[in-house]
């Protein structure tokens, strides 16, 4: 919430228009009022007038100002009573009263002194405005008797022209003070305040009619004015409660939303000043475990957890930021103004510092940290669901490096808008090869060397695929964002067949090696790839046993039992499978036991590290060493130096495959490659 002082304070920028709307104003205010205010009618005006400037300088030492917003607009029941002294007495005693009650609220309110006086600039224009339209009416001087209702309508005219010169001069204020476009401002105006105003303006003309008749009749307005008091209140507070978290007491989702779309027109207005550095951040942050924390300590607990999470959060950040719980264990943190990511990122440090102390209940310490996901307006992202997604990507992304803060990144996007239009072009390109027949999907084939002996063993299969306008695409991405879609079916089956056709080739030419083919998660899911291998063999007349299908131990653990029945078929159809990226996916040693295995493919991270990294080389070994136990072939990936090999031959690995032998290479170079190969170790 903004405190007074900054409310009171003008961006240092934009002083000086401000100051010459604000000299305008007053002065403008002054002139007019100067007429009036010399025809004073003085010690002739009656009691009435005199408990109406009583009540009304009553009525604005306590306004009701809206909570929260910064650009706030107050209800000052005064208007009513003033704009029924502009009616009977004309617009000089309407300004001096007003004049009155504005100072003596500003002094409550703490208000800078330039705001009261540019207050009662605003005033005398809108009683100005209102006296000319009374006039115009023949309104001036205003009836004693009854008014018809041309009379009436008049008066609601000067309401009208009331309203509009206060909120006019209301919303180019504030818009010279904060930026911004004008009409959105204006048009809340119209909505929320000429409602309340309404109430208070079109009442003075009931008043003044009352008030001839007894000015003992004057104080019972003070009840429909509080009635308009309390309404205006708690249409606030009802707004205010929709936009809390009832538990923490913070703003929630849809108060970020809000937030962040103000944050977005303000910035975006300054960016087309030309004013530098419109960034604004927005953290996502995820406790880690919070979970556990529920089940195993009850949702009192948890709380009370996430009471404390809050508060430490807001006394994390600054008073400008906004700090939100979206739900559950989420919470967010909007900051307005930033230079950059390195900003939002030190600000996601400060937020991780306040949690890294465990939280105490009841002498119990308990861990609240998080993963915080951070996006920049407008580097990531320029409209409300892309930041956010963007922060949630990057959230993501964190809690997978284990990392306390990770800055969005493109590369851990699989959903993009970019990823899926590349989704979208592989689909056609696949339904629909162009002219010449080519869907830029061509098979790389990598050679795998018997550790021992350097004998050329197998080869991998790896796809690779030139997209028409981008080229190259990395594998491993497309097949991130492809493994959920149905995409990725079209694309196994297009491997299946092309594999199975090269090495139907190489036997020809009197080459047999196993080839192994990569399979995601969702290939598993059917039948459908045992199926079409068999059909395959079946066509080219290839040996099943010439044939391997890896599947990541990801993909195994993610669903075993449904992963089950392909690999049983694919056992029965005679072709071996190996379980790749072993040392990454948390599986259980059973599977090792049970599953129909035949090949470990040790995961190239630690390959690559082993002849530099003990640790690295202790994973390696022990790998090697259980999996040989179990009868199972094991393969190291990402072999890229001779040390690794003398390691790999020294610890008993089997085969090993990775650049220091070959680089993946197209299907009909492996038998020139072949045909030139010297096996490492040399021969002895
Ligand atoms: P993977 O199955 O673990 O494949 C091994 C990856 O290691 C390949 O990356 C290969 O080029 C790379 N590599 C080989 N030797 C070395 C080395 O010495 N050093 C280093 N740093 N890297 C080495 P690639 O071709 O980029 O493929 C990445 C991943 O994409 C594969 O990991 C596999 O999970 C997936 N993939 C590739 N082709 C297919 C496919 O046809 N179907 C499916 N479902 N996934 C595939
Ligand atoms: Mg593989
Ligand atoms: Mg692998």
């Amino acid at each position: 919430m903004e405190s007074e002082a900054l409310r009171n304070s003008i961006p240092p920028g934009r002083r000086l228009p401000f100051f010459t709307l604000a000299a305008g104003v007053i002065g403008a205010g002054a002139a007019v009022a100067v007429v009036p205010l010399v025809e004073l009618p003085g010690t002739q005006l009656p009691l009435e007038f005199w408990l109406m400037a009583a009540l009304a300088t009553f009525a604005d030492a306590r306004p009701f100002t809206p909570p929260g917003r910064r650009q706030t607009l107050a209800v000052f029941p005064s208007v009513c009573l003033t704009f029924a002294i502009l009616l009977a007495w004309g617009p000089g005693p309407a300004i001096a009263v007003q004049a009155v009650a504005v100072t003596v609220c500003s002094i409550r309110m703490h208000h800078a002194a330039w705001r009261a006086v540019f207050n009662v600039g605003q005033y005398t224009l809108a009683f100005a405005a209102a006296d000319l339209v009374l006039r115009a009416a023949g309104l001036r001087p205003y009836p004693d008797e009854l008014l018809s209702f041309g009379e009436v309508a008049a008066v609601v005219v000067a309401a009208a022209a009331w309203f509009t010169v206060k909120y006019g001069t209301v919303t180019v204020a504030l818009r010279v003070r904060f930026g911004g476009p004008w009409w959105p401002l204006f048009r809340r105006a119209l909505v929320w305040e000429s409602l309340t105003y309404g109430a208070l303006l079109l009442l003075s003309p009931v008043l003044v009619a009352a008030a001839a008749t007894s000015p003992a009749l004057v104080p019972l307005v003070v009840v429909p004015l509080y009635a308009v008091y309390r309404m205006a209140r708690l249409t606030e507070e009802q707004e205010a409660l929709a936009r809390r978290d009832p538990l923490t007491g913070l703003a929630n989702r849809p108060a970020l939303v809000a937030a962040i779309a103000d944050q977005m027109t303000v910035h975006a207005d300054r960016a087309a000043r030309g004013e530098p550095d419109c960034r604004f951040g927005l953290l996502l942050l995820d406790l880690d475990r919070f979970k556990n924390v529920n089940d195993a300590l009850g949702h009192e607990v948890g709380d009370r957890v996430l009471v404390e999470v809050g508060r430490r959060l807001r006394t994390a950040v600054g008073p400008a930021d906004l700090v939100v719980r979206l739900g559950g264990d989420e919470f967010a943190v909007l900051a307005p103004r930033l230079t950059g990511a390195a900003q939002a990122r030190a600000l996601a440090g400060q937020v991780a510092a306040a949690l890294a102390e465990p939280v105490r209940l009841d002498g119990l310490p308990l861990d609240v940290s998080g993963s915080i996901g951070v996006a920049v307006y407008p580097d990531h992202g320029s409209e409300v669901a892309t930041l956010v997604r963007c922060a949630d990507v990057a959230m993501y992304d964190a809690k997978h490096r284990a990392a306390p803060v990770a800055v969005y990144q493109f590369e851990s996007d699989h959903h993009s808008p970019q990823r899926l239009a590349l989704l979208a072009d592989l689909r056609t390109s696949l339904e629909a090869p162009g002219a010449d027949g080519s869907d830029g999907v061509a098979m790389h084939y990598q050679p795998q060397v018997e550790v021992s002996t350097g004998e050329v063993v197998g080869v991998e299969a790896l796809l690779r695929w030139r997209h028409p306008v981008r080229g190259a695409v990395s594998p491993a991405d497309l097949i991130k964002v492809a493994e959920h879609t149905a995409v990725m079916r079209l694309l196994t089956l297009r491997v299946v067949d092309d594999v199975v056709e090269q090495v139907a080739k190489w036997s020809a030419a009197g080459v047999q090696v196993r080839t192994s083919i990569n399979v995601s998660i969702r290939d598993l899911h059917t039948g459908e790839v045992a199926e079409r291998l068999a059909d395959q063999l079946r066509r080219y007349g290839v040996p099943p046993h010439l044939l391997q299908v890896e599947i990541t131990e990801g993909a195994l653990m993610a669903d075993p039992r449904r992963v089950l029945a392909t690999m049983a078929a694919l056992d029965r159809l005679g072709v071996a499978i190996s379980l790749d990226d072993f040392g990454t996916g948390y599986s259980s040693l059973q599977h090792l036991r049970r599953l129909p295995l035949a090949e470990v493919k040790v995961d190239r991270s630690f390959v690559l590290g082993m002849a530099h990294d003990p640790d690295d080389a202790a994973i390696v070994c022990s790998i090697v060493e259980l999996a040989g136990a179990l009868g199972l072939r094991v393969v190291a990936e990402g072999v890229e130096d001779e040390p690794t090999c003398r390691r790999l031959a020294a610890a008993g690995c089997h085969v090993a495959q990775g650049w220091f032998y070959a680089r993946p290479m197209p299907g009909d170079e492996l038998v020139s490659w072949l045909a030139n190969y010297r096996p490492w170790p040399p021969a002895r």
